[in-house]
């Protein structure tokens, strides 16, 4: 499931993400190479905490694996504080933990 954007396309996980994320001044053009690109959006927003959404988070990250702009994905994701969906390999609770280690270690 893909949108035009432009002269190419982006995937509806990531017209989802913008959507979520408040506005940043990193160009969004890295956004193109993401290997999600061409995956099903749903994939990458498991819905709680059951086996099979732990399955379909694992099935997400591994793609996230793969990713040539994983850090920078991730980056974004924890700077624009996203709450849904899996990104930069990380699932939203995992950033979240993320961010309180971070918030931890400064204090
Ligand atoms: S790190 Fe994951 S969510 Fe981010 S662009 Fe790459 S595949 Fe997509």
């Amino acid at each position: 499931m893909r949108v035009a954007r432009g002269g190419g396309g982006v995937s509806m996980h990531w017209a989802t993400h913008w959507s979520y994320a408040p506005s940043t001044d990193r160009a969004p053009d890295w956004r193109e190479q993401g290997a999600c690109r061409d995956e099903d959006p749903d994939l990458f927003f498991p819905i709680g905490k059951s086996a099979p959404a732990l399955a379909q988070a694992a099935e997400a990250k591994a793609i996230c694996a793969r990713c040539p702009v994983l850090e920078t994905c991730r980056d974004w994701a924890l700077d624009t504080r996203l709450e849904e969906g899996v990104a930069g390999g990380m699932t939203s609770h995992e950033r979240l933990l993320h961010r309180r280690r971070q918030r931890r270690t400064a204090s």
